[in-house]
Order: C-alpha cells, then structure tokens, then sequence
C-alpha cells in the first residue's frame, strides 16, 4: 500500500480548490450537457484540466507531477463529478492508468513518459478487463512470450476506457504456462505497435464523452525494459492502483449525488402543485434531507477512507471497498430518486438529470461490481469474527 505524498498545506489545498471549483463553474459545467450526448472524447474538458493542474496531482514531483494527497484528491473529483460524469472519469481515469507507470516502470521510461502524462501531452489507458474475465481478474487469458529480449503479448482486451484517444497502454497478461493471480504480469504497450488494433467505439448507457473500445493483440512485441515491475507482479500493481481507482469511483458517486440534490432542490424551490412549491410539501422536504444526511454519511466515508490512504493503514483497501459499495450504491439511488422529484422533466434529455442517473450505473459496475466487494467485505467480517470476544455474548453454553 503506497502512501502519497501530503506535500500540500491547507492553504494550498484551499486555493487549488479554489481553481478546481472556478473550473467547473465556468467551463465544465457549462459544457456538460452537450458532452453528455456525444460519444466522442471530450477533449476540451480534458484539455482545461490539464492546464488547471488537475492531472498532475497524481504523480510523483520528480517526474513533474504535483502529487497530491487522496484527501485532496477525493474533493477534486466531487466537484468535478457533481457537474460531469465524464470529466471526472479523467480525474480517476488520468490517476489509474499513469500511476503504475511512475511507481513501477524503469526510471528511465517513468522519467520520458510520466511528465508528457502529468501535463496531458500523452494519455494512457489501463488494459485489466478480458470478454472471459472482469471480475474474475486472474481468470484472465491474454498471453505473454518471452522471446529473446521481448515479450510476445496475444489476446483481447474489453471495455477499456479511452482506448481510442490513449498513446500508450497498460497490458496485464498472463505469462504463458502460468495459473491464477500470480502469473500475472503487466507491460506498457506504444499504441502503434506493430499488432495492437483498437476496434470501433462501444455506444454505451452513460458515461458518455468518455469512449471505450476493445483492444485486440496479436503477436505484439514488448521490449523487456517495458515490463511494470517484475514478472508476476501484475495482478499487485492492478490492486494498487484499484484500491485508488476505487475510492476515486466512491467519491464520484457522492458528487455526482449532491449535484443531483442540488438540481431537485433548485427545482423544488420554483414549480408549485396543488397551491404551494413543491418544496414546502412535507413529502418532498423530508426526501430531500434524507438523501443530503446519506449523501453527506457517505462523504464522510469516503473522506476517512482516503485519509487512511494518506496514511498508508494497511486497512485501507477493505475501507475503499465499503466507500465503493456504499456510495455507489446510494449514488444509484438518489439520482432516480431526485429525478422522480422533476417529474416529466427529469425525463426529458433538456435536463441534466437523465444523464446523471444513467452515469450513476456505472459506479456500480466498475473498479469491482458492488456483489464484488459485498464480497470481499462479507469475508472480511468473517474472518475478523474468530478473534472477537462480545462481552455479553457466551456461547460455551450453547448448543451449535
Ligand atoms: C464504461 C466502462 C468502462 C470501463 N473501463 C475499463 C477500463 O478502462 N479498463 C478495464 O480494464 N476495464 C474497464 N471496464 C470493465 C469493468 O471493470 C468490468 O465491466 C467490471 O469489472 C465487471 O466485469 P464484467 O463486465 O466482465 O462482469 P462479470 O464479471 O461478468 O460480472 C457480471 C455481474 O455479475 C455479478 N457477479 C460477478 N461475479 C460475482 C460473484 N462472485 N458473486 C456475486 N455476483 C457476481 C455482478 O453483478 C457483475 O456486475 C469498463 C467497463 C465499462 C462498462
């Protein structure tokens, strides 16, 4: 569990905030609409932050980045999700597919690479997901060959985020004749290698603006010095970055939340029925402070959660795990539900709550469906289980 590096005052946290929040007012948000209907890349929302600084908060000073702690980080990416779902994708997106790069590449190609991807020249994209394994990670089938000083990678890759704009990919695969998760190893793969095609985009629910297509390899050959980390390490790397990926995911779904609260409370306050606003009906005002009280739980969740990060706890995956799940979860919720709140109005595309809610799906689907970490979390109680001792609890008497 890498710690970042918390370099940043308070002050110096408020002021980027500060930058973060001018951004959104004046050019995302505006923007957000129309990049919601069109599956092309949204370049310009990328393009401003990059110049704001944003990307650069993931990675390390030495390779010109500004690193940034994930208490900051999570603040970033609520405000840009509680206006665009697919400008905050880059935020996390930027994070998960660079970040393994800086802390597991050879110094010298992190140091070619990482200040190109820090001020948004180069984009990568991160290669995990097969059509034969998503959640199933080390069910994973694309190959690695070593031959003479190169590895031969084969196989498909599926659903992988802006594939079609990325000059570099981060491939895990499976090197040849291995089994489960350690057989895994991961490669950064130039875009116009000889063997790499990038299919068609996928149109997709939600989460539009941010394209994602299939990346087939056929006998690409990698050489040696572009294996991240050493043979096996793969599928560590992948669970370092998700375990960010992760709390990244959860604090979207609060920001994009709040946005939603925001517009149904805008909302409420100006349409009247049977006489009166439709905020000054009971029934309305108490689904409001409903999901304001769960939204803000669920930050404060999130907000822990990234200052265990911070402070390298070793606990810190099982916490991004129930961030994830419950904020993801409730995202779901409260977006359908403030779109009840606008009635035939929150159905129409005019309105940005449609998109909200389709945008909500996929935080939980994605960095681990939420069965996926019910899972992991369920276990985790379990096995805590054996060493707990309830004080009132005794059950030596009991028939089990
Ligand atoms: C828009 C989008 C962008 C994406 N971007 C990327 C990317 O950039 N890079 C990348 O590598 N991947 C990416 N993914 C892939 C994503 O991470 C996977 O879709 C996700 O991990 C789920 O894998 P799967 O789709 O294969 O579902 P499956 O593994 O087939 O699971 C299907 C469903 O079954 C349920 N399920 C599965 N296993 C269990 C279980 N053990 N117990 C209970 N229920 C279970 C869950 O509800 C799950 O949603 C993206 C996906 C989408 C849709």
């Amino acid at each position: 569990m890498r710690s970042a590096v918390p370099d940043w005052t308070p002050e110096a946290e408020q002021e980027f905030m500060g930058r973060v929040e001018r951004l959104v007012a004046q050019e995302i948000g505006p923007r957000a609409n129309e990049v919601g209907r069109s599956e092309t890349f949204a370049w310009e929302s990328f393009r401003a932050l990059a110049r704001e600084g944003v990307f650069a908060t993931s990675f390390p000073v030495r390779y010109g980045g500004t690193e940034a702690p994930l208490r900051l980080r999570v603040r970033i990416i609520e405000a840009v999700a509680r206006v665009c779902s697919a400008a905050a994708s880059m935020v996390t997106g930027v994070d998960l597919s660079g970040r393994p790069i800086a802390f597991a590449a050879a110094p010298t190609l992190a140091a070619t690479v990482m200040p190109k991807l820090a001020s948004g020249e180069l984009q990568s994209a991160f290669a995990l997901t097969e059509p034969g394994a998503g959640s199933d990670v080390a069910g994973m089938s694309c190959t690695a060959r070593p031959e003479g000083d190169a590895w031969v990678l084969n196989g498909v890759k599926r659903f992988i985020s802006r594939a079609t704009v990325a000059d570099l990919f981060i491939v895990v695969a499976r090197t040849e004749g291995t089994v489960g998760a350690k057989g895994l190893s991961a490669f950064l793969v130039d875009r116009d290698a000889a063997g790499l095609r990038v299919g068609p985009v996928q149109p997709k629910l939600g989460w539009i603006g941010i394209p994602i297509a299939e990346v087939f390899l056929d006998e690409v050959r990698v050489p040696a010095d572009r294996m991240l980390g050493a043979e096996g390490e793969g599928f560590a790397i992948a669970q370092d970055t998700l375990v960010r990926a992760r709390i990244g995911h959860a604090a979207m779904a609060v920001g994009r939340a709040q946005g939603a609260i925001d517009i149904a409370a805008q909302y409420a306050a100006r349409r009247s029925t049977f006489g009166r606003r439709l905020g000054d009906h009971q029934g309305v005002q108490w689904m409001l402070a409903e999901m304001t009280t769960q939204v803000e739980a669920a930050r404060c969740l999130v907000h822990r959660c990234a200052q265990r990060y911070d402070d390298a706890d070793p606990q810190t995956p099982i916490y991004a795990s129930m961030a994830k799940l419950h904020a993801a979860d409730l995202g779901m919720r409260v977006t359908t539900d403030c779109l009840q709140l606008l009635g035939g109005n929150g159905y129409l595309q005019q309105m940005p709550l449609e998109r909200f809610m389709r945008d909500a799906k996929l935080n939980q689907i994605g960095e681990g469906a939420s069965e996926i970490h019910k899972t992991v979390i369920g276990r985790h109680v379990i096995r805590q289980a054996g060493s707990l001792a309830h004080p009132c609890l005794d059950l030596d008497g009991v028939d089990l």
